[in-house]
């Protein structure tokens, strides 16, 4: 088990935010977590577990212990002619694993390709992607309870998974720490290809595969999302905004071109990037150091050098313009912290 301290987690987060870890851990199998829970001077510290960082924003320096997941292993846990099941140690990177999955010509995951987050952060937020989110394939999940020091379990349908989130983003956030993820998936493909412009992608092949699909879905994201290895960014930094259909109703005579999706629940989903859009933040100041991305609004990008304080002072903006316009209260979709 590696200790640091006075840790930079800029290379640590994909907002490239320099921020510093009091502690810093490196967390590669439970040994490391029982080892951890032992040195009574850090347990009693605050802490975060640490993914890829993908989806975090480090507003000041944690002065606290960071424990980085570095856990790793793959099981095939059982196996027939049209199902496997499967259990993925939480600090696999989530693509690599999705990569592995299809080259074993299992499908499930493959529209959640290019998430940049580890198995264990994407099951944190129900992350999703083109259609499908985590909570369709996983069926348990194997955590380490940090109030009674045990390793213990939980069914999926027992995780209130939902939009980006889970019982692990609310009653069990800093209690738990993920330690791997049983996932369900198929031998026999079905594509869910409602999603944006993927219908119309797809045309050109003949012949669907799950591999067809991940090459296409990266290749769009690609399009879409700015590259977090040159432009520091957490993807989405605000959740699409659910409204009552009554709401639309009226908001739609004002703004008749607003993007909307009915939910599962009867409300409509709008899109946060256009009403971002719409109240002229594509244009950053001359030298801002950070802004949103200028094809996709809903991205805050770090320009270079950017503080967390930036990137909060940006989304207060961002919130009180959309407040103002639609009378709509954007969420933030990515962990503040
Ligand atoms: C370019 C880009 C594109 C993205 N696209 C998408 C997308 O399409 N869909 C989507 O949903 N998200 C997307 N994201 C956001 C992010 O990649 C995902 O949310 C990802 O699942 C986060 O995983 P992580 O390991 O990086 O989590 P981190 O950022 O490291 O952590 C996020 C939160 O999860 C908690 N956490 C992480 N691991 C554990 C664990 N093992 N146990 C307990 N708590 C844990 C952390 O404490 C923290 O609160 C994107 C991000 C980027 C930069």
């Amino acid at each position: 088990m590696l200790i640091y301290s006075d840790f930079s987690l800029k290379e640590a987060n994909t907002f490239n935010i320099d921020a510093k870890a009091a502690i810093y851990i490196e967390i590669a199998g439970l040994d490391d977590i029982e080892n951890f829970v032992r040195k009574r001077r850090y347990f009693e510290m605050p802490r975060l577990v640490l993914g890829n960082g993908s989806n975090i924003l480090f507003t000041k320096d944690f002065k606290g212990v960071v424990l980085k997941n570095l856990m790793k292993g793959i099981k095939v846990l059982n196996e027939d002619d049209e199902i496997v099941t499967i259990k993925a140690s939480s600090g696999e990177d989530l693509d690599g694993f999705i990569e592995y999955t299809l080259k074993n010509r299992w499908s499930g995951l493959e529209n959640l390709s290019s998430i940049p987050g580890t198995v264990g952060g994407a099951t944190f937020q129900n992350a999703g992607a083109y259609g499908a989110e985590v909570k369709n394939y996983v069926t348990e999940i194997e955590y380490y309870d940090f109030e009674d020091f045990t390793l213990k379990s939980i069914k999926a349908e027992d995780c209130k998974f939902g939009y980006r989130t889970s019982i692990f983003k609310t009653e069990f956030l800093d209690k738990v720490f993920i330690t791997a993820v049983t996932f369900k998936l198929s031998k026999k493909f079905s594509a869910i290809v409602t999603y944006g412009n993927l219908e119309e992608r797809l045309k050109e092949f003949a012949v669907l595969t799950p591999s067809i699909m991940r090459r296409v879905i990266t290749a769009i994201r690609k399009e879409k999302l700015p590259d977090y290895k040159k432009l520091g960014n957490a993807g989405s930094f605000f959740k699409n905004p659910e409204i009552t259909k009554a709401a639309f109703e009226k908001l739609v005579k004002d703004f008749p071109d607003l993007r909307n999706y009915p939910t599962e629940n009867g409300g409509i989903k709008l899109s946060a990037g256009q009403l971002i859009d719409i109240c002229g933040f594509k244009k950053p100041e001359e030298g801002a150091r950070i802004g949103v991305a200028k094809y996709n609004a809903l991205v805050m990008v770090n320009l270079g050098g950017a503080t967390g304080k930036d990137a909060v002072n940006l989304m207060k903006q961002i919130q009180k313009a959309v407040k103002e316009k639609f009378g709509i209260k954007l969420e933030p979709e990515v962990v503040i912290c």
